[in-house]
């Protein structure tokens, strides 16, 4: 199959299309990366002489970012045939490395494609029938199936236990993610029934996995277009995390033009994508996640916006900090950096993390994985070495859920709460916490769950007209507690 041609006819039919949905103000870049011209196309890695102004201005010019090192100030874009001169005209550095690349070619044949996914996943719940389920939560724009898979024990029943999610492949392109969300199910399932560590793991709380987000968006990488980052609304795509509602389309963190590799879409959670894992994660409600991206060995958390930090920042900043400094770099020595979009690449609005904390109070991290050497998709050969380092970082994630927090069941007059909220201040002495005074709410089982840094904090939970203060310690180890108003 052909990759799609970007010409003058091409973009003039777009742009009236563009009109007549009245959605969105074009710019005419000619060297959008995932609409490339029939088979020639380069990764161009450019190190620039201001890192930050540089990603910027890139973006700004609607660029197709493939990846950055950090610590060299270098970034890979993705451009089509004959615009190098343009991208050096904006001299925003020098050229290092020039890859040609034909986006025609399939990935390498190891790479798990949707139908073997759908495959693998159902002989995971055969073999392991009594900790796995798999079910769909909803269908792609071209009526995929989006898998989603439950690792605990008594699988089909709903404990209220702490829930982690891991998800994968919300960018076509980047099939390494799938493989380790494969990987995690793998390690769960098998490791079961010989490893306490495991047992515990998937005994205590309830583990849910997405590999892969974007099925059709993946289709079109094996059959098209192997730099194809979006879904596949209407041949031109979304990017499926810039779709997210929460700051949607608010701080130049996404674009407007249907052609761009980061168009945000018509409207704010409009993609069947976007909807299936809000929906789930209003379900399931984590505590914890870890979405997988690559590439560029980076820990990102909310929020994306230019200058913006959550309110639960110190906790935040600090899990983020632990998860990275237990994910090696490749090239370099050193670990992965942790930051915000923003502080490490450039402002990024309707991305999932953003809504997940905003709406759900996740705590949630995307993590990219590879180095600029290995991109998107490296030989399979690498495969293994990733995962294996990657058990590092979604084990801490599950560690987390019983290390240092609270979490509460609330019965008022006797019946579990369905709504409620609990006020948390700190009163470490001497700490000068930013968590102080925060409110969260009460899920629908009637429990909470919240993350802290250890120190001694007032707890107030209010429920069905009642409500009780407690002062407690949190350490080390999560603080399980019951509340009967
Ligand atoms: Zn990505």
């Amino acid at each position: 199959m052909k990759t799609q041609v970007r010409g003058k006819v091409n973009f003039i039919k777009h742009t009236i299309l563009g009109v007549m949905f009245g959605a969105i103000s074009f710019t005419a870049n000619a060297h959008v990366g995932t609409h490339l011209e029939g088979g020639e196309a380069s990764i161009v890695t450019l190190k620039l002489r201001d890192y930050t102004v540089g990603l910027r201005h890139l973006i700004s010019e609607g660029y197709d970012i493939a990846g950055v090192d950090v610590e060299h100030h270098t970034v890979d874009v993705v451009i089509g045939k004959g615009v190098m001169a343009e991208l050096r005209a904006l001299e925003l550095g020098s050229i290092v490395n020039t890859k040609n690349i034909d986006p025609q070619v399939a990935p390498d044949s190891g790479y798990t494609t949707y139908t073997e996914l759908t495959a693998i996943l159902n002989d995971y719940r055969s073999r392991f029938p009594g900790i796995v389920s798999v079910q769909s939560i909803g269908k792609s724009h071209e009526g995929r199936d989006i898998w989603a898979v439950k690792i605990s024990d008594n699988v089909e029943v709903e404990e209220n236990e702490p829930v982690v999610f891991f998800n994968a492949m919300h960018h076509a392109r980047e099939v390494m993610t799938t493989e380790i969300a494969l990987d995690i199910i793998d390690q769960l399932t098998n490791s079961y029934a010989s490893n306490s560590r495991t047992q515990n793991w998937v005994n205590s709380n309830a583990i849910w996995v997405v590999p892969m987000v974007n099925p059709d968006g993946n289709n079109k990488v094996w059959t098209a277009n192997n730099m194809w980052r979006k879904n596949t609304r209407e041949g031109y795509g979304v990017d499926i995390n810039r779709n997210y509602p929460y700051a949607w389309g608010t701080c130049n963190g996404s674009s407007g033009s249907s052609y761009s590799d980061t168009y945000r879409g018509p409207s704010a959670g409009s993609e069947p994508e976007t909807q299936a894992m809000m929906s789930l994660v209003g379900r399931i409600k984590p505590v914890l996640s870890i979405s997988y991206h690559s590439y560029s060995e980076l820990v990102i958390y909310p929020y994306g916006c230019d200058g913006e930090h959550t309110p639960d920042r110190e906790t935040i900043e600090g899990v983020g900090r632990q998860l990275a400094s237990r994910l090696p770099k490749d090239g370099s020595s050193g670990s992965y950096d942790p930051g915000t979009s923003w502080e490490l690449l450039y402002a990024v609005d309707g991305g999932d993390i953003d809504w997940y904390y905003n709406e759900h109070h996740v705590l949630p991290y995307v993590i990219e994985v590879n180095s600029t050497s290995q991109g998107f998709q490296p030989p399979f050969s690498w495969r293994q070495k990733t995962v294996e380092k990657n058990r590092a970082g979604w084990s801490f994630m599950i560690d987390r859920l019983s290390q240092s927090g609270v979490r509460a069941h609330v019965s008022v007059g006797g019946k579990l709460a369905d709504a409620g909220t609990v006020t948390l201040t700190s009163v470490s002495q001497g700490a000068q916490s930013t968590d102080a005074g925060r409110v969260y709410t009460v899920k629908a089982d009637g429990t909470f769950h919240i993350v802290v840094e250890p120190g001694m904090y007032k707890l107030t939970v209010a429920a069905g007209g009642q409500s009780e203060t407690r002062e407690i310690m949190v350490g080390g180890e999560r603080r399980d507690l019951v509340f009967n108003l």
